[in-house]
């Protein structure tokens, strides 16, 4: 009897075997198809890998797979060749990988959800009728017309403003007009902006590599027209019929960048971000594998989707940490991207104005190939970036004199100003003033932000909150004083100082509804908003056209993490919020506030540029051996009780020592930098190599003992390759 290996979505390291019933004989499922497979008590969705005439399992054993869903597979041999290669380069069991790999609706639904019909074509009677002149009513004509001259769906009534859809139902009923498959989108171009020199290099550079894996780093300054030359090498792209990928790091950055993306090319652009319900998800992952969505764009996950004629992939901000998943299957969707293109023998271009240290060491290994736009596309100077040593002076809300003045001075001649402060709510520190306890989460190491809206002290680590007096267990009646800045507070401070100013804030309180950013970003591109105030969110690439003035009100408080890439991030953070001023053709000037004018980063980022700060961190990371110079991993535990997660990696310390060549570095386990979070204790160890291969093959020996350890001691482990973040 037949025998094929099921991938079931859960993090157990290991396919299971089943049985092929004679009753599938006819239609046996293929490689990548989703199954229904009895597990346990229950049934699950599967996916079928191999077919094989043995099982290590003895065959009465075996149960029969119960039914094989769908026409086709859901993964091709691409993916599935991706997915295997994730899975051993990640440590990360394949069924899980699998599973994210998917849109949710898949891995919970044994049906595909109903495609409402999106195309319509003529039918031969509507063709005779059309013929003959026999359809009376306008509006039945001029729709039968339309279609006649190609099948297609809503795009070709964008401009229409009569209810097309029921003049369509009406047609459909008489039988003139029926429901037709997907196609691929024609692509009808919009107009595209002549290329500078630059960008025509740039887009050359890309294009010339149409059928070859190439990567290639667009190093542009803020402003300098990545977008265009993505559009350009876009455009080129489609003209193959290839279908392009292009991943941004955040929903907040989607909508901008997705508008500018219809505008060219209308509706052949799908999207796909977290924003989405289970079910748009779905519809947008199958017009993505009917080749019907030709561009897609999304965040993370969006690396994933099945582009069966992909042609070229985009990694917009590519520095930025959000590309690297933080929990359950630690991938990067950038490293994701670049193996994927390899495979698929396609050019990935990686664009930023601050580039990550581990892709400008691949551009100094001449793995990358990097093309830079150096001035900015309009007539636009770049913005003169200004330290202002705060120490001694009298702040208000966080903010100095001359910050208040160039404020002042900017709104008389009717620019917009932006304040960057990277702390949401009202204020970070609840104190009591009797015996001078800060207020602390119950289930995380950590104290509680006040906010005033809400009038909530929440966590922000466990999303927990309580009101202002209550959980302050220190006295008998705890008097709470706030204390610090938050965004909400300056928001409060700035209205008060101008209260002649239209004050808009953008952080993620703020844009937690939908459209809300939408409607923020409208208010201020109308110039209906005089300042903008936000957290790190205002770094990510939006585009400001009218702001002159940036505020740094607190560069100070990210200068001394423990986080070895600490350093790279505030440069990153400073350079992009710097790049959001002076975009129109009004130069910008950007201020930025320090109680540490001296310290090395800063000043080298102002006075020298991102360009050499970045060349001193790579010799300093050469010197450490730290990445991109060598490779690293982090084995994470967490557990329910104090001490049993730093105990297990104690023990799993023991074990690798064991095996480990003499050239790996395995740390003690310490306890992560908030030991305690969500009430459940973390512990981590840190492993690095000069080749990331000999921590793979560690790893790869020790896991069935260390998944084994984990379990007798009821500690959640996890492996987190190339870890973006160390504490
Ligand atoms: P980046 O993504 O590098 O920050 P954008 O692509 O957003 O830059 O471009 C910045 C601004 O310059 C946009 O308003 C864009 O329309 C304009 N721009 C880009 N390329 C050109 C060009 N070749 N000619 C004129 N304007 C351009
Ligand atoms: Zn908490």
């Amino acid at each position: 009897m037949d025998i094929v290996s099921v991938a079931l979505f859960t993090p157990l390291r290991r396919v299971f075997d089943y049985l092929l019933p004679e009753s599938l004989n006819a239609h046996p499922p293929r490689p990548g198809q989703r199954v229904m497979v009895p597990f346990g008590r229950a049934c699950r969705i599967g996916i079928a890998l191999e077919r094989k005439a043995g099982s290590d399992i003895e065959h009465s054993r075996l149960k029969p797979v119960e039914a094989v869903l769908d026409a086709a597979p859901v993964f091709d041999e691409e993916a599935l060749a991706l997915a295997q290669w994730a899975a051993a380069y990640y440590q990360h069991p394949l069924g899980d990988v699998l599973g994210n790999m998917l849109p949710v609706w898949l891995r919970r639904h044994r049906d595909l959800p109903v495609v409402p019909t999106s195309r319509w074509a003529l039918t031969a009677d509507g063709v005779t009728a059309l013929a003959q002149g026999s359809v009376r009513a306008a509006r039945q004509r001029e729709v039968l017309e339309k279609f006649a001259a190609a099948a297609g769906g809503a795009a070709l009534f964008a401009d229409a403003d009569f209810a097309w859809r029921s003049v369509i139902k009406r047609l459909v009923a008489l039988g003139l007009l029926a429901p037709s498959e997907p196609a691929p989108t024609r692509v009808v171009e919009g107009a595209a902006l002549e290329l500078n020199s630059e960008q025509q290099i740039a887009a050359q550079a890309i294009i010339a590599a149409a059928d070859e894996f190439r990567a290639v780093l667009l190093q542009g300054v803020t402003g300098s027209g990545k977008t265009e030359v993505y559009l350009a090498a876009i455009s080129h792209c489609l003209a193959r019929a290839r279908q392009a990928l292009v991943l941004v790091p955040e929903i907040a950055l989607t909508e901008q960048l997705v508008a500018r993306f219809r505008r060219r090319f209308g509706s052949a652009v799908g999207v796909l971000h977290s924003g989405l319900g289970e079910r748009e998800r779905m519809l947008t992952w199958s017009a993505c594998a009917s080749g019907e969505v030709r561009i897609l764009i999304g965040t993370r996950s969006a690396v994933w989707a099945r582009l069966p004629q992909l042609g070229l992939i985009v990694v917009d901000e590519e520095h930025d940490p959000s590309y690297k998943q933080q929990d359950g299957f630690r991938y990067s969707a950038r490293d994701i991207a670049l193996v994927r293109a390899q495979n698929s023998h396609v050019p990935v271009v990686l664009g930023s104005a601050t580039p990550s240290l581990e892709s400008l060491a691949n551009v100094e290994r001449g793995k990358y190939l990097r093309t830079e736009l150096r001035s900015r596309a309009g007539s636009a100077p770049m913005p003169v970036i200004e330290c202002l040593d705060v120490r001694g002076l009298e702040l208000q809300a966080g903010m100095s004199a001359q910050l208040l003045t160039a404020i002042g001075d900017c709104l008389k001649r009717g620019e917009q100003v932006m304040l960057f402060l990277n702390r949401r709510g009202y204020s970070p520190l609840l104190i009591c003033r009797h015996c001078g306890e800060p207020k602390r989460c119950d289930r995380c190491d950590a104290f509680l932000v006040y906010h005033k809206g809400a009038d909530a002290a929440r966590c922000h680590h466990c999303d927990r909150q309580w009101s202002r007096q209550a959980g302050a267990r220190c006295c008998e009646a705890p008097e709470i004083a706030l204390m610090g800045l938050g965004t909400e507070k300056l928001e409060e401070a700035v209205a008060e100082l101008f209260p002649s100013a239209r004050v808009c804030r953008i952080d993620r309180d703020t844009v937690r509804r939908k459209e809300a950013l939408r409607e923020m970003l409208e208010a201020i591109n109308a110039r209906e908003v005089d300042i903008i105030i936000g957290t790190q969110m205002l770094a990510k690439g939006l585009d400001f056209s009218a702001v002159t003035l940036v505020g740094v009100v607190d560069a100070d408080s990210r200068l001394y993490s423990l986080d070895f890439r600490a350093e790279e991030r505030l440069a990153q953070l400073l350079i992009q919020v710097s790049g959001r001023a002076g975009r129109a053709n009004l130069p910008g000037r950007v201020m930025v506030q320090t109680h540490q004018p001296h310290h090395p980063v800063l000043r080298q980022i102002i006075d020298e540029g991102y360009e050499a700060y970045a060349a001193t961190a790579l010799a300093q990371r050469r010197e450490a051996a730290l990445p991109p110079y060598g490779a690293m991993a982090i084995l994470r535990a967490e557990s329910s009780t104090p001490s049993a997660a730093l105990k297990f990696l104690g023990d799993v310390r023991r074990l690798l020592l064991a095996e480990a060549p003499a050239e790996l570095d395995l740390s003690y386990p310490l306890p992560a930098m908030m030991e305690r979070r969500a009430g459940r204790y973390r512990a981590l160890m840190v492993m690095r190599a000069a080749q990331r291969i000999d921590i793979g093959r560690l790893l790869r020996v020790a896991l069935p003992a260390l998944d084994e350890m984990a379990g007798k001691a009821r500690v959640r482990p996890a492996i987190d390759i190339d870890p973006q973040d160390t504490l």
